[in-house]
């Protein structure tokens, strides 16, 4: 079987490092908030062009705690699209606010910025801008109406490690900016793990002490957080997979350019556009038939995947905001049609050549 990602595969290549790392920090005595993490928050901050790295458990906790950071909760309402991973707006119920969704554009499956002016209210504090499958919002556009309407913008950057939008890595163009090191993403760990990365400073401490139980000085308490810390073991492994980064998302970036020239035309591919990257954490295509075409390449030996089937609009855990199907075409088409291809750095000329030769036969 050809999974969608292979990430034992990395071992071959990145094993000695890691198992080394492992090994340190194991007889270094200290495992949460050390050294490593410390490392890890300079680097990555360095990586995306922020000032500021903070370490947390994980990416959807580098979302909470952005939001928390930014005082929003009881009667805000924060905007997002329908059309992401749950987490994305989930945090934004969770701190007791209210998830508003606008539509993605075609093509980019990010939010389209045309639609947000009519979303704003009185209550609106920020706008969630999701850069999804490692393809960037269009930053400008979105800043430009933060600007007028006085909103924060929070960058879910948890696909989108690396990937550059004029020049600019994402990550450090609103206030806060959110990755996940989950296993599977571009830049995963062996568990759980995410960074919060921002130029402001006060923010910074901030997020520092909301992450450590909105403490800085041992059992003094200045304000409620949680517990969402960074460990030793995961930053380890991240600092030697850091260094690979570029490497990882440059032959990501080629594989994807050879799905776009070999696959059949019929099939609609993801667009690049000049004025930014895409880092290809997911390679999707769309295609009417396609859960015939998941089941036949299933049939093939070769993994498919439908990222994300059920918009977040139509999810019954967000049935109390009264949406209903035919809200959002652009999103309900996009996950009616949308398959993701296998990707990842380790994978094969030849495993690639059956993927695409398996899809041809199939659409024809
Ligand atoms: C993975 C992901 C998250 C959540 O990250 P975790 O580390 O799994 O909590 C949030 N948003 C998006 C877009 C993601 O892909």
């Amino acid at each position: 079987m050809i999974p969608m990602v292979d990430l034992k595969g990395e071992l071959e290549i990145l094993g000695d490092p890691i198992f080394k790392t492992m090994k340190e920090v194991l007889l270094s005595g200290e495992y949460i908030l050390g050294e490593k993490g410390k490392e890890l928050e300079e680097k990555i901050a360095q990586y995306t062009g922020a000032s500021y790295g903070i370490g947390v458990g994980n990416g959807t906790d580098a979302l909470y705690l952005a939001l928390k950071a930014l005082n929003i909760g009881q009667g805000d309402e924060v905007i997002t699209t329908p059309f992401t991973f749950f987490a994305t707006a989930e945090v934004i119920a969770g701190v007791g606010a209210k998830p508003v969704f606008v539509d993605i554009e075609e093509g980019t499956y990010n939010i389209d910025p045309t639609k947000i002016k009519e979303k704003i209210t009185s209550n609106t504090k920020a706008i969630i801008v999701v850069h999804l499958y490692g393809q960037t919002a269009k930053m400008d556009e979105i800043l430009e109406i933060a600007k007028e309407f006085d909103l924060k913008v929070i960058e879910d950057a948890c696909q989108a490690i690396g990937t550059e939008y004029k020049g600019k890595r994402v990550g450090s163009f609103g206030n806060i900016g959110c990755f996940s090191f989950f296993p599977s993403k571009s830049l995963g760990a062996y568990g759980d793990a995410g960074m919060i990365v921002t130029n402001e400073k006060i923010l910074y401490e901030k997020i520092c002490m909301l992450r450590n139980h909105g403490s800085e000085m041992r059992y003094v308490h200045s304000m409620i957080g949680i517990n969402s810390r960074l460990d030793e073991f995961q930053a380890a492994i991240l600092l030697v997979k850091l260094k690979y980064l570029d490497i990882f998302l440059h032959k990501r970036s080629e594989i994807a350019k050879r799905y776009t020239n070999e696959l059949n035309k019929k099939l609609k591919k993801p667009p690049i556009f000049c004025d930014r990257t895409h880092t290809f954490h997911q390679y999707c295509i769309e295609y009417a038939k396609r859960d015939e075409l998941a089941l036949f390449l299933k049939q093939n030996g070769i993994a498919s995947a439908i990222y994300y089937p059920i918009p977040l609009h139509l999810q019954q855990a967000f049935d109390y905001l009264n949406y209903k199907a035919g809200d959002f075409p652009v999103t309900e088409k996009a996950a009616n049609n949308i398959l993701a291809l296998p990707i990842f750095p380790s994978m094969t000329f030849q495993a690639q050549d059956k993927i695409i030769s398996t899809i041809n036969r199939f659409v024809k």
